[in-house]
């Protein structure tokens, strides 16, 4: 292991600072360390076994209900209706902030595929946007520039100027759990007649000022694939604060069938995207200890920022002020774009797991003609941080 002489600074290679200061924050766990690993200590056992026993598996029963009612509770959204995964979440929110066919959506360029995937299947076209330094969500100056710049409001509507699209809604990312600036993406979406959805796929249990992220869009998506924070093995959740939207989400994720004792009476076409109750089970015995997956991630947090703060060269991402992170995963910035590959393939050759962010959505052959704004801190960011491990039980030492 490589130490900072008492005297001076650690002049070693940066990916070597990197492995030391990852193996001080770890302490002695076990390795390898995963990028997150779900944990199964509740009543997973007994409630899915509850599932098998009675025969209630599939898109009926008593754990989807319980499971929707809990996540209304978690988060202080009012409503939430399950969904089959993330991006089905995502693609629903879409529709129902009226998104279609020509329409543009401003996404960022920092996310997951599926936030520009779920625009895309709409038949609307992704814009991206540019990424704040410090939440690495969408920052609301740049955006308010590129609006100035590329778009108009006419009639209450907002149009882009080159393309005479209308620019529909405003789609933001909490990256890593860390909460964006919701409070002027909010004043930004109003002000240009833009629909706010989140994406909290990452960011279950994250509050920003006291409250938990999801509810300040008129639509939210959250994701429960098997990486995430609370897991149904896959699967997902709309949440929204507007009952008429929750019915009609309800609708749309169950092939819009009229309820009907009998009848298979549909009345638009839609999505069978609904979550089964096996994964609905799983994800009731997830929720009941969120909080305490969360208090041990926040632990190695704190560790993980102790144990960079000497290291030069890299800086830690922490959760933005006024901010309550879920910390999902844990993640640094190096100063220098080409430590991040040698840092990536030393963690690796020590047995701990770094990622980097992804590639950013205007780089995917897709994507690559999609309207954008200039976009030169997502791409900084894009080349810099590495992502570490941050299962909870690595804080259990
Ligand atoms: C995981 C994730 C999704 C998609 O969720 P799935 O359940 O995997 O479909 C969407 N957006 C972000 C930011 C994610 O991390």
């Amino acid at each position: 292991m490589t130490q900072a002489p008492a005297s001076g600074v650690d002049k070693s290679p940066v990916p070597l600072r990197v492995v030391a200061a990852v193996q001080r924050a770890l302490g002695g766990s076990q390795l390898p360390a995963a990028l997150h690993q779900p944990e199964f200590r509740g009543a997973e056992w007994t409630y899915v076994k509850d599932c098998l026993d009675t025969g209630w598996v599939s898109s009926v029963g008593a754990y989807v209900d319980r499971f929707e009612r809990e996540l209304e509770r978690a988060s202080g959204v009012r409503h939430a209706v399950a969904a089959s995964t993330g991006t089905a979440a995502l693609h629903v929110c879409m529709l129902l902030a009226g998104v279609g066919r020509g329409d543009e959506v401003l996404v960022p360029a920092l996310t997951f595929v599926a936030t520009a995937n779920a625009v895309s299947y709409t038949g609307a076209v992704p814009h991206f946007v540019e990424a704040e330094d410090r939440t690495l969500g969408v920052d609301p100056e740049a955006l308010e520039r590129h609006l100035q710049a590329a778009a108009r409001v006419e009639d209450g509507v907002c149009r882009n100027r080159e393309t005479g699209a209308v620019i529909r809604a405003l789609v933001v990312t909490h990256v890593l759990g860390l909460p964006c600036d919701l409070d002027a993406l909010a004043a930004v979406a109003d002000r240009w007649s833009l629909v706010l959805v989140e994406d909290a796929a990452e960011a279950l249990g994250s509050h920003m000022r006291g409250v938990h992220v999801g509810g300040r869009g008129r639509l939210s998506a959250l994701s429960f694939n098997g990486n995430k924070i609370v897991t149904t093995g896959g699967g997902g959740a709309i949440l929204t604060n507007d009952p008429a939207l929750a019915v009609r989400a309800k609708h749309l994720t169950t092939t819009a069938k009229q309820p009907h004792a009998w009848a298979f009476d549909h009345d638009e076409v839609a999505y069978n995207y609904r979550l089964p109750n096996l994964n609905a089970a799983l994800g009731c015995a997830q929720l009941e200890r969120l909080e305490d997956m969360i208090a041990r991630k926040r632990v190695l947090a704190a560790r993980y920022i102790d144990a960079f703060a000497s290291v030069e060269g890299v800086r830690s991402l922490v959760e933005p002020a006024g901010s309550r992170s879920n910390a999902w995963l844990n993640g640094i910035v190096l100063d220098d774009p080409a430590q991040r590959d040698p840092s990536l393939e030393a963690l690796a050759a020590a047995g701990l797991t770094g990622r980097p962010l992804w590639t950013l959505m205007h780089r995917l052959p897709m994507y690559a003609s999609c309207p954008r704004a200039p976009l030169p801190v997502a791409e900084a960011l894009e080349a810099r941080v590495v992502t570490l491990p941050s299962s909870a039980c690595l804080a259990d030492e």
